[in-house]
């Protein structure tokens, strides 16, 4: 079956999650079938390839959901898997960056050591938004001195507008709702 038929069939909307008003897309039943986790993974390192265009030295994943698809990733395109965590939760020196959410705001982190000037970084999610995760942790690469070849996530909600706060031909994503 192709891909879009796929995720439409295993991800699963939840209304009112996690507050009124908010349409969540869970990815969990997607994440428990072999076969549509298998061709997602697949998906996802080539949309990568073609996006880097070359070598990838590391994929850094989102916590938490994008965890669980960078570490498969890196290893299909022989890159490192690099945590980008909450607030507090890593151990040694990390650079910061805090971000507006629609209510309030969130703090992300990456250890200063875990990408070095030169290298090439995809980083990847399980879902694009209103894109202020996904271009705070570019900020996080950037500090480092690397260079984000491509953001990449599974699924996009695209009234949001997220992909316009990234680079025009960075973005790649497998669905967008
Ligand atoms: P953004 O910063 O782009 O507004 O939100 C993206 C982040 O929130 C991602 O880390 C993603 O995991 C999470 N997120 C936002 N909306 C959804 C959703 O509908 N489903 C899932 N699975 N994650 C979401």
């Amino acid at each position: 079956p192709a891909l879009d038929d796929v995720l439409d069939r295993l991800v699963r909307d939840v209304e009112d999650w996690p507050e009124p008003g908010v349409l969540f897309r869970d990815v969990t039943p997607l994440l428990a079938d072999p076969p549509a986790l298998r061709v997602t993974v697949e998906r996802l390192t080539e949309l990568s390839s073609e996006l880097a265009d070359g070598p990838v030295d590391k994929v850094v994943g989102i916590e938490a959901r994008g965890f669980i698809l960078a570490v498969p990733v890196a290893l299909a395109l022989g890159a490192g898997f690099v945590p980008a965590r909450k607030a507090g939760k890593l151990p040694a020196t990390t650079h910061q960056v805090s971000y507006d959410l629609e209510y309030g705001s969130a703090t992300l982190e990456m250890h200063t050591d875990a990408l070095v000037p030169g290298e090439r970084v995809v980083v990847l999610d399980d879902v694009l938004a209103t894109g202020g995760t996904m271009a705070a942790v570019d900020e996080l690469v950037a500090a480092t001195g690397a260079e984000v070849v491509g953001n990449v996530t599974m699924l996009e909600i695209g009234p949001l507008g997220g992909r316009s706060r990234l680079p025009v031909g960075r973005f790649g994503t497998l669905r967008t709702y």
